[in-house]
C-alpha cells in the first residue's frame, strides 16, 4: 500500500478523555497500520490546545463528568476544524463521553446540561444508576464485523434523532440504555465515516476488524491483509463467554424479578 504521508492518528485531549485506556485504541491502529508497512503516527491534541483540522481519525474517548465539560469546551472552540477534517474525508472516532460529545447535548446528573458539538443528532441524558460491566454488540450488518465486545461504565443513557442509526444491537449489557419500541437496545451511533460506542476495553484492541474497519475508511481499502491475531482471538473468546454467562444470569434476576 502506498502513501504519501504517514496516517495521522489524532487522540484528542488524552489528560481529560482517556478513562478507560483510550489510548490503547490510538496505539492499535498505529501498530495495524506498521504491521501492514503503511507509515503511521499519534498527534497527541492536549487539552487546551485547538484541534488541527490535518488529521485522518479523530479518537474521543471517556472521561468523568467535570473532565467532560472542559472536554465540550474545546471541542465546540474547535468545531470548524472538525467540520474542514470531515469534509476532506477525516474518520471520527468516540468513546462513551466522547460519543456524549459528538451529539446535541448531555445533561449530568446533577442537572447541568452540557452543549455537544451537534455532529449528529443525539442526546443524553443521566439515567438511574449506572451501566457497569461487559457489554456484547451485534453490529449493523452493513460493516460486515464480527461480534463486539467490550466494557461500560457511565450514568448517561443516549436516545438518537430520527433517522440516527446506532453502531449496533446490545445483546448483552446496556450500551445507549434506552429500550427501542421492541425493548430491544442498541449502542453507538453510526454515520458517514463517523462511529460512536459506550464500548470500553480499550475497544480497538478487543475487536481488530473494527479497527481495521476505520482504517479501510483511511487508505479507501475493504481489503486489509490479515495480520496474526492469535492473541486477542483467545481474549475475545474468554470475554464473550464471560459477557454471556453474565447476560444470562441477568436475564435469569430479571425474571424473577418480574415473577415476584
Ligand atoms: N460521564 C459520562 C457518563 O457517566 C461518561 C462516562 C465515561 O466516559 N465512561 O455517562
Amino acid at each position: 500500500m502506498t502513501r504519501e504521508s504517514p496516517v495521522r492518528i489524532g487522540l484528542v485531549y488524552p489528560d481529560l478523555l482517556g478513562t478507560y485506556g483510550d489510548r490503547g485504541n490510538a496505539l492499535v491502529l498505529v501498530e495495524r497500520c506498521r504491521r501492514r508497512g503503511v507509515e503511521a503516527e499519534i498527534v497527541e491534541v492536549a487539552a487546551g490546545e485547538p484541534l488541527p483540522d490535518s488529521l485522518d481519525v479523530y479518537l474521543f474517548g471517556g472521561g468523568e463528568d467535570d473532565a467532560q465539560v472542559m472536554a465540550a469546551a474545546g471541542m465546540r472552540a474547535s468545531s470548524a476544524a472538525l467540520d474542514r477534517a470531515r469534509g476532506g474525508g477525516a474518520v471520527v472516532f468516540a468513546v462513551c463521553a466522547g460519543l456524549q460529545l459528538l451529539g446535541t447535548s448531555y445533561a449530568a446528573g446533577d442537572g447541568d446540561v452540557l452543549d455537544g458539538l451537534g455532529l449528529v443528532e443525539l442526546e443524553t441524558r443521566a439515567g438511574e444508576g449506572r451501566c457497569i460491566g461487559e457489554v456484547v454488540v451485534e453490529p449493523d450488518p452493513s460493516l460486515r464485523l464480527r461480534t463486539l465486545t467490550g466494557f461500560e461504565n457511565h450514568g448517561g443513557r443516549t436516545r438518537l434523532g430520527p433517522g440516527v442509526g446506532p453502531l449496533g444491537r446490545v445483546t448483552v449489557g446496556h450500551g445507549n440504555g434506552v429500550p427501542e419500541s421492541d425493548g430491544a437496545t442498541v449502542d453507538g451511533v453510526l454515520a458517514d465515516r463517523l462511529i460512536g460506542t459506550y464500548l470500553h476495553g480499550p475497544v480497538l484492541p478487543r475487536n481488530p476488524d473494527l479497527a481495521d474497519l476505520l482504517l479501510g475508511w483511511v487508505l479507501g481499502t475493504d481489503a486489509l491483509t490479515p495480520l496474526g491475531d492469535t492473541l486477542v482471538e483467545e481474549l475475545r473468546a474468554e470475554r464473550l463467554h464471560e459477557a454471556r454467562l453474565r447476560g444470562r444470569r441477568a436475564r435469569r434476576r430479571d425474571r424473577r424479578l418480574t415473577r415476584g
